[in-house]
C-alpha cells in the first residue's frame, strides 16, 4: 500500500478530539461528487493530489453546518492509487450521513467526480482495496463493503464506483480475478467484542482440523473461552509462547490459519 500519513500530506489538526471506535461492520465507499478534472489522472499530476486532500480538509473544517472535527473521511484515494490517511483507523467518520451510519462503517473517498474524472483508474481501485484491507487489519473493520447510497439518499459514490462495490470491490486486472479465498484478519478488536459471527464458526472448524480443539461442543458462531483456548493451542503450534500465545488472534497467526471465506 502506498500510504500517505497525515503529517506527510500536511493535515491541519482536528478541531475537536475525534471519537474512538473499536471497529465497524465494514467500509463505505464515497466519491467527491463534484467536478474532478480528468487531467488529474495523468501520472505527472500526482503532485497535486496532496493539495487536493488539504483543500477538502479545509472545506470540511469550514463547514459550520456540519461542524466537522476534521476531514470527514477515514481515508482518501487518488487516481494514482495512493491512500491518504484522513481521520484514520479507529476514528468515527463524519461522512456517512448520520450518527448510526457513521458508527456502523468507515468512510473511504475516491477522487472521482460527477463530471470530468468519473471513472476510477485501476490504480485507484487497487488503492481503495488497500484502504479497505488496512481498515480491516488496523481498524477492526468487518467484512461489509457498501456505498454511501446504501442506507442514505445520495448518488454517492456515483455509478461506476457503486457498480464496483456491488461486484464485491475486486482488485482490477486479469480475467475475472478471483476474490481471495480466505477470510482477511478482522482485526484484534473484533474478537475483544465477543462477536457472534459465521467467521468464528469457520475459524473453529479450522482449529479443529489443525488438532487445536479445546471445544467441549461446537465450534459455533459465538466467540467463547473455548475459542480462545483453542486459538492459544494454534498459537503454540506455530511456536508462539507467553503473551503471544494468549488466545487472542493476531494477524500473522490468523493468516497462517487460512480460514475459508464465509
Ligand atoms: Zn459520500
Ligand atoms: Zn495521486
Amino acid at each position: 500500500m502506498q500510504f500517505v500519513p497525515r503529517a506527510q500530506w500536511g493535515a491541519r489538526p482536528s478541531r475537536y478530539s475525534l471519537t474512538y471506535i473499536s471497529g465497524t461492520r465494514g467500509v463505505k465507499i464515497h466519491y467527491e461528487g463534484t467536478a474532478v478534472p480528468a487531467s488529474l489522472a495523468r501520472p505527472e499530476n500526482h503532485g497535486s493530489c496532496a493539495g487536493r486532500v488539504r483543500a477538502i480538509q479545509t472545506n470540511h473544517l469550514a463547514n459550520r453546518e456540519e461542524d466537522y472535527s476534521d476531514i470527514a473521511y477515514n481515508a482518501m484515494v487518488c487516481p494514482h492509487g495512493y491512500v491518504y490517511e484522513g481521520r484514520g483507523a479507529h476514528k468515527k467518520t463524519g461522512a456517512n450521513g448520520n450518527q448510526p451510519l457513521n458508527i456502523a462503517h468507515y468512510a473511504v473517498c475516491a477522487m472521482v467526480g460527477s463530471s470530468g474524472l468519473t471513472q476510477p483508474t485501476d490504480a485507484q481501485l487497487n488503492g481503495l482495496r488497500d484502504a479497505i484491507e488496512w481498515l480491516r487489519a488496523s481498524g477492526g473493520a468487518g467484512s461489509e463493503i457498501r456505498g454511501h447510497r446504501d442506507g442514505y439518499a445520495t448518488d454517492c459514490p456515483g455509478p461506476a464506483l457503486y457498480a464496483w462495490v456491488q461486484r464485491g470491490a475486486p482488485r482490477p486486472g486479469g480475467s475475472g480475478t478471483p476474490s481471495p479465498s480466505y477470510e482477511p484478519f478482522p482485526g484484534a478488536g473484533f474478537f475483544q467484542r465477543s462477536p457472534r459471527s459465521p467467521i468464528i464458526t469457520a475459524m473453529g472448524k479450522r482449529l479443529v482440523s489443525e488438532g487445536c480443539s479445546a471445544y467441549a461442543e461446537g465450534p459455533g458462531p459465538q466467540w467463547s473461552d473455548a475459542d480462545r483456548a483453542s486459538y492459544a493451542k494454534w498459537q503454540r503450534k506455530l511456536g508462539y509462547t507467553g503473551a503471544d500465545a494468549d488466545g487472542w488472534p493476531g494477524r500473522p497467526s490468523w493468516d497462517a490459519l487460512k480460514v475459508p471465506k464465509v
